[in-house]
């Protein structure tokens, strides 16, 4: 078993709970046809310790991938609330009691009529995974060099960003492999325009002159959930502005800070982009105050933030 899936001894799959290595389907499944979620739970009151878990914002979740899912022609045989249910009886089977990932997969049934489909696999795997956040993290402040991909994000008029579908992935497949062939940490791609756009697996944010500034989902962005999140409790709790615009390529290297935020990439500081360093302090001091409090509202901290988080 690889260490992405450690201890997940247990899925889901099409109805029940049964163990990952037995989860099997045929080896003609369609599956470059599926769609995709990446959720996480984190412990309660503390996300470097160990207890209950909650979900961070299941509703918008499982909204997108019901979005997706229309968009690509796939239907869901089930109900929201059966794969909430579903999600729980996996973690539960596997026992966790620390930060979990969790990744409901939705395509076709091989022999079903592939593009056209009438039925569909269901199948939510889960796996602990370490995080970035929490106080006095050393992954935190670890150094992140960033490249600006030669390649760019897939346009929206041909491979829409905003689905999560497993395509979209070989588009940010081609960034990282050439990041790591050239010896960088990460990529950010830019849009079919030239603007700044996204990561490779998460949505990027700059601060300049005390303004959190990120891309318009129009930049050929996932609808990122974690986006959402920050644009809301950044200037709300934290009192700080925030602005959707487009942002040039200039203006990210002439930053005073950037970082990464996804459901993955939690809240990434990047200290430098095309061996440009960002800004005079890494991480940066906003980026520091965001992640503490991201933290903070994901260990259910934040009183108001709760309804946010749904318990497993
Ligand atoms: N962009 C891309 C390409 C991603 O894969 C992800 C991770 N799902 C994100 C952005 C961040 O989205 P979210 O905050 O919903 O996880």
């Amino acid at each position: 078993m690889s260490a992405a899936f450690r201890g997940a001894s247990h899925c889901w799959m099409n109805g029940s709970v049964v163990e990952t290595e037995r989860a099997l389907v045929s080896a003609m499944e369609p599956i470059y046809l599926g769609i995709f979620e990446g959720i996480k739970a984190y412990v309660e009151g503390d996300v470097l310790g160990e207890g209950d878990l909650n979900i961070f914002q299941w509703k918008p979740h499982i909204d997108r991938l019901w979005r997706s899912a229309a968009v690509v022609g796939l239907k869901i045989p089930y109900a929201k609330s059966e794969l909430l249910e579903a999600t729980r009886e996996a973690i539960r089977a596997n026992g966790f009691r620390t930060n979990a990932y969790i990744q409901p997969r939705v395509w076709p049934k091989a022999g079903t009529g592939r593009y056209l489909a009438k039925e569909f696999h269901v199948v939510i795997p889960t796996w602990k995974f370490d995080t970035l956040l929490g106080k006095g993290n050393p992954r935190f402040g670890e150094e992140r060099r960033f490249m600006i991909s030669t390649w760019r994000r897939i346009a929206s008029d041909a491979l829409p960003p905003q689905v999560k579908s497993w395509a979209n992935y070989a588009n940010s497949g081609l960034a990282i492999r050439e990041a790591a062939r050239l010896g960088y940490d990460g990529a950010i791609f830019l849009d079919n325009r030239g603007f700044v756009c996204e990561g490779t697996g998460a949505c990027l944010m700059t601060v300049r002159n005390g303004r959190v500034i990120t891309p318009p989902v129009t930049a050929s962005i996932l609808e990122s959930v974690t986006r959402g999140t920050f644009l809301e409790f950044i200037p709300e709790d934290l009192g700080v502005p925030v602005e959707v615009r487009d942002i040039t390529r200039v203006e990210l290297y002439a930053s005073d800070e950037a970082f990464l935020c996804g459901t993955g990439g939690e809240a990434t500081p990047i200290t430098s982009v095309d061996d440009i360093k960002i800004g005079e302090e890494y991480p940066g001091p906003i980026t520091t105050r965001v992640a503490e409090y991201y933290a903070e509202l994901l260990a259910g901290s934040v009183e108001k933030r709760r309804s946010w988080l749904t318990p497993v």
